[in-house]
């Protein structure tokens, strides 16, 4: 018995392919009432919604090439298995979050997944200028859950160690990150594109040793700091939204690196959207308060983040470097305490400087964002992207300049 070799599905081959795959005809109903649609406006995959007479489902699979770029990209189609393997652990620690996951097939490089509806890409909806309530708490539990109980605080170390040795496996997707991140933005890298508008700021760039030298030890932090398993491609293009629920999706980036990696991934694409409401929508009356609601949101997510990891850190810290022998046990519990908060305070640091190089990488390398894009007048962009880069920089250089989150939503309220 031979199985098929992988092979790439199309709309209309979808039905035939997998027609025989119980995990589909259960959620689904009868093959023959299958429709097909292919949605994927993500940067590397297929993804395919299939409605039939009893539900709806989502199959993404991985091509063997980047499809942003094309067939001369090609990438291995073993991301599929680190995106499920990690979903299964990011869904495990804040059960709810990300999608159910029915199917996986390593050598289709294929899963499939609960439909999310009539949910939307949260990138799409802050452009629209949608409030979510209760999203902030949700993305705060999110990162405290999953960072947390990725790591050597909470894990059991034999059992951290081998899924550290598991996702060193995602080499190649963790390569693209380290360039696109944290590299490319930093020299005049054939990927990049920029606004014209922005030439003098490119200029300025190239010539900017100390932002080239933050840019190069967080590169650092983020190859050598493995403390947890990071979804790794933590922006507001991989959070799904409706007015009540939010999701995660898209984790194929998963690497153990530093827990600020996630946070300022997502910090800094909700100040680029805040920057981005003025060009999206000029005169527009709700455009001021919803900045402020944006700025708003970001500060919530990380008090949600701080009193949610406190929580664990005072519930299920376990593991190596759990330390009860040292504080606990010795009855000293303010030693505990002290141990978190400079656990918080390394935390943010971190998540200030990958803030500061996620606004950088989004505004003059390959992987644009399409609430910049989507301004059509370019000098109007260039206002709001300068904005970006102006407070990049002062996060990633002069990260001890913030002292906490309000800081960091002062300056922005100052360049806005
Ligand atoms: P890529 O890795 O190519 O970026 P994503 O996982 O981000 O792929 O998916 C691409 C798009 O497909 C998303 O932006 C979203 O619109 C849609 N999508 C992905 N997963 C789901 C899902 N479970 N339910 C509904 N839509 C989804
Ligand atoms: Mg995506
Ligand atoms: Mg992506
Ligand atoms: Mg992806």
């Amino acid at each position: 018995l031979t199985r098929p070799p992988y092979a790439p599905l199309g709309a209309d081959t979808l039905p035939d392919r997998l027609w025989h795959r119980p995990e589909l005809t259960r959620l689904l109903g009868p093959p023959a009432q299958w429709r097909v649609r292919e949605v994927g406006d993500g940067n590397l995959n297929l993804v395919f919604i299939v409605e039939g007479r009893d539900g709806s489902l989502v199959v993404k699979q991985a091509l063997p090439y980047a499809r942003v770029v094309g067939e001369s990209w090609p990438m291995s189609l073993d991301r599929a298995f680190f995106e499920y393997e990690a979903s299964l652990r990011l869904g495990a620690r804040d059960p709810g979050r990300m999608p159910t996951l029915h199917l996986f097939d390593r050598e289709q490089a294929l899963q499939v997944m609960e439909h999310l509806t009539p949910h939307i890409i949260l990138r799409k909806g802050l452009i629209a200028g949608t409030r979510y309530p209760a999203l902030g708490e949700h993305l705060g539990h999110f990162l405290a859950r999953t960072l947390f109980r990725g790591s050597d605080w909470a894990m059991e170390t034999a059992h951290r160690k081998a899924d550290l040795a598991l996702f060193a496996g995602n080499v190649e997707l963790c390569g693209i990150t380290e360039d696109l991140f944290f590299t490319d933005p930093f020299f005049d890298c054939p990927r990049n594109r920029h606004n014209p508008a922005l030439d003098a700021e490119v200029a300025t760039v190239r010539a900017d040793r100390a932002l080239k030298l933050a840019a190069l030890r967080l590169k650092a932090r983020f190859c050598t700091g493995a403390e947890t398993l990071l979804h790794g491609d933590f922006h507001t293009g991989s959070v799904m939204v409706s007015a009540q629920d939010s999701r995660v999706i898209d984790a194929e980036f998963a690497t153990y690196g530093p827990m600020g990696f996630d946070i300022g991934s997502l910090l800094a694409n909700l100040w680029m959207a805040a920057f981005s409401q003025e060009g999206l929508r000029p005169g527009d009356a709700d455009a001021r308060a919803y900045r402020r609601w944006i700025r708003d949101l970001a500060a919530q997510i990380w008090r949600v983040f701080t009193d949610e990891f406190a929580r664990l850190w005072r519930t299920e810290r376990a593991g190596i470097l759990g330390g009860h022998d040292l504080f606990e046990a010795q009855s000293d519990r303010e030693g505990a305490e002290q141990a978190l908060a400079a656990r918080l305070a390394a935390i943010w640091h971190d998540t200030l400087g990958f803030a500061g190089l996620e606004m950088y990488r989004r505004v003059l390398g390959l992987a644009h964002i399409a609430e910049f894009e989507a301004i059509g007048d370019e000098a109007a962009r260039g206002a709001c992207e300068r904005r970006a880069l102006r407070l990049g920089r002062a996060l990633a250089v002069t990260p001890e300049r913030f002292a906490d989150v309000a800081a960091v939503n002062a300056l922005a309220v100052e360049l806005d």
